[in-house]
């Protein structure tokens, strides 16, 4: 038998079959008649004509077809191309996501209260269907109970010097002039406030880490432009010269999941949870109060076994249809969609919580004022200014929503059937 893995050995053979050694280094060489003249050349400010001419070079270059210009670029987008301007380059149309909506969810939030309609942009099906059910149960169960626990969005620039003995006296100069330092960020905003900075020093290198509020804002905009002042006003006043800098050294957990991100958080952090009655459970998930806890227990062994950040179901799929449906940025789900889902025998009844550090949303800002996800908030009910702590809030139901029923659905056993039903055989 041989010790050479068997994917190797058939990726291998697949190869052999599809290429010669030299097809394949004919189709991995470089083919000058590919590289274009120019590339495509768009206007930077956003409307209905820098859409036709970027259309007008796709026609050129032979890659439009005569359909797909007015699907994308149809007369409702043109009309509306200036509000996309502060949001997007190179514009060509807006693409068209089916819109769900899953509601009444009642929440009995600190921010969030009250009955919520909430609208998901997916293209998979059983998505919406799933949340609707967990939103439903917990819905009848009375309600979600939800708390914003923590809020904070990071920087965290970097600053390399010519060994410790300076980064030490690096770090002594900034705990002397913090108070310096933190006016000079919050001069770029008028929402946005230093919280904390917090030095974290490995020999000759030194990470800032910058935490701010952000209003109702997600944020991040926000912080880099204040945290780019800051270390200016370092770079200006500070004796203990660094050999070079940069204004985000990775540290911060931006569009990454991070244990520093899991532990500190990043945005804001909610828990959110429910008691839903063991006749519930029964009527509603057709499953057992007892197989549930089964499920969890092996479901919390799975994901320790597998070195997941946090043990949790699927937070990643509500996370991303409700972020795209209401402006937020998609990409901040890959650090958002973190936490622990835990669930508790009460007597009879069943507690299930979601806690997630992570949740970037803003009521204001990022893609928020753009006409469809503008409208979405509205649905709502949490667009604009006041709102960004409620949204956080229903984000974690929604989150636990997706729990309650994707569990149900594992436990019971319907899992595969009901996907075959609503994705295969609709
Ligand atoms: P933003 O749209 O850049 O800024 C929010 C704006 O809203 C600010 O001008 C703020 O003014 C204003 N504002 C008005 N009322 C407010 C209120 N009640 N609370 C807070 N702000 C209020 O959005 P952002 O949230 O800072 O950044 C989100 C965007 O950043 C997303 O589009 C995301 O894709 C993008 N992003 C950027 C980076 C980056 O490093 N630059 C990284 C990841 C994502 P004041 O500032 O005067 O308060």
């Amino acid at each position: 038998m041989s010790i050479i893995p068997s994917s190797v050995l058939r990726l291998l053979d697949r190869l052999r079959a599809s290429y010669t050694v030299e097809q394949a280094r004919s189709r991995m060489s470089h083919r000058a008649e590919l590289v274009p003249q120019r590339a495509l050349r768009s206007s930077r400010v956003t409307d209905a004509a820098s859409i036709a001419s970027l259309w007008r070079q796709l026609h050129a270059a032979g890659v439009a077809t005569e359909a797909a210009e007015p699907v994308l670029a149809d007369t409702q987008t043109l009309t509306d191309a200036a509000a996309y301007c502060a949001n997007i380059e190179a514009m060509i149309g807006t693409l068209k996501l089916p819109l769900g909506v899953i509601g009444p969810l009642v929440i009995n939030g600190l921010n969030a209260n009250g009955a919520y309609y909430l609208p998901l942009a997916t293209t998979e099906a059983a998505l919406v269907a799933s949340y609707a059910r967990g939103a439903a149960v917990a819905t009848k169960s009375g309600g979600v109970t939800t708390a914003l626990l923590n809020e904070g969005v990071l920087r965290s620039p970097g600053f390399k010097f010519a060994g410790l003995i300076d980064a030490g006296l690096f770090v002594e100069w900034v705990t002397r002039n913090v108070d310096d330092l933190q006016a000079a960020a919050e001069a770029t905003t008028r929402h946005g406030k230093l919280i904390s900075l917090e030095p974290m020093i490995d020999n000759d290198i030194v990470f800032l880490l910058c935490r701010y509020t952000t209003g109702d804002a997600a944020g991040q905009n926000m912080v880099t432009i204040a945290t780019d002042a800051l270390c200016r006003r370092i770079e200006e006043t500070c004796p203990i010269k660094p050999l070079h800098w940069f204004i985000e050294a990775n540290f911060s957990g931006d569009k990454k999941a991070s244990y520093l991100g899991l532990l500190t958080g990043r945005g804001r952090k909610v828990s959110a949870s429910v008691i839903i009655p063991g006749p519930l459970v029964e009527k509603h998930l057709h499953v057992s109060v007892d197989r549930m806890m089964a499920y969890g227990e092996m479901a919390n062994l799975g994901a320790l076994l597998s070195g997941q950040l946090g043990a949790q179901g699927h937070y990643a799929n509500g996370l991303a249809a409700f972020y795209i449906a209401t402006g937020q940025d998609a990409a901040c789900v890959s650090e958002s969609a973190v936490g622990f889902t835990r669930m508790e025998r009460r007597g009879a009844d069943l507690f299930i919580s979601v806690t997630l550090p992570n949740i970037l949303v803003g009521s204001v800002g990022g893609g928020t004022g753009l006409p469809s996800q503008s409208a979405a908030l509205s649905l709502l009910g949490l667009k604009g200014t006041g709102h960004g702590a409620a949204l956080a809030e229903v984000a974690a139901a929604l989150c636990l929503c997706g729990e309650i029923s994707i569990m149900g659905a594992i436990a019971a056993g319907h899992f595969a059937s009901a996907h075959d039903k609503l994705a295969r055989r609709r």
